[in-house]
């Protein structure tokens, strides 16, 4: 770790929220997405990240305390393959609920290097990581819509909310990182933004996942 580089501070607020009312900053109800919309908006998200990763000064972080898109794109990365692990785990537990540990993100960040990474390495390994749990939700039947699971810290999901709050993290870090996605979710998920979505406008570093 350089000398001049510094963890931003912990976000350490729980997102579950984003469920019940429309998301205030980057304007998504995902409470209106169904999982059948999730393999292609999640296609369409990881081709937006693949052109974030691709700016001139991707590794550069806007500001002091507010991660790169570098920074976002590896988070995002590891937020799919966290779901992924999520997801098969609500899937292959009878009866349910599935149990999951919370992650903590922003250890994640530090220990994953994420501002040493290479850009176009992040992006390959990020719409590899989008393609794998896109398919697995694919796989979702209607049987399956009502499984659940239960995050650690006691946060309770059905098969359906947890991939709303998934596809919620990666739409709002392309709202964080100045590239919304916002034209491509269905029209009951779209509300107004409250902030613009350039420049980057959020101080924290990411959600809880
Ligand atoms: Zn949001």
């Amino acid at each position: 770790m350089s000398s001049s580089w510094e963890a931003p501070a912990p976000d350490l607020k729980d997102w579950t929220w984003v469920l019940d009312r429309p998301c205030p900053d980057c304007g998504t109800a995902s409470g209106a997405l169904d999982v059948e919309d999730l393999p292609s908006l999640l296609s369409v998200t990881a081709e937006a990240w693949h052109r974030v990763l691709a700016r001139p000064g991707a590794a550069e972080r806007p500001r002091p305390g507010t991660w790169s898109p570098l920074e976002y794109g590896a988070h995002v990365r590891d937020v799919h393959r966290v779901f992924d692990e999520r997801l098969a785990l609500v899937l292959g537990t009878d009866p349910g609920p599935a149990r999951f540990a919370n992650w903590d993100q922003d250890a994640a960040a530090v220990a994953g290097r994420y501002h040493e990474q290479d850009p176009a390495v992040v992006a390959d390994e990020l719409a590899e990581a989008a393609e794998e749990v896109a398919h697995r939700y694919a796989q979702v039947g209607p049987g399956d819509l009502a499984r659940t699971g239960l995050r650690s810290n006691g946060s309770a999901f059905t098969l359906v909310s947890l991939g709303q709050y998934h596809l919620h993290d990666v739409v709002h870090h392309l709202h964080d990182v100045g590239s919304p996605v916002r034209d491509a979710l269905p029209a009951a998920a779209r509300t107004a933004p409250r902030t613009p979505a350039a420049p980057p406008a959020v101080a924290t570093p990411g959600e809880r996942a």
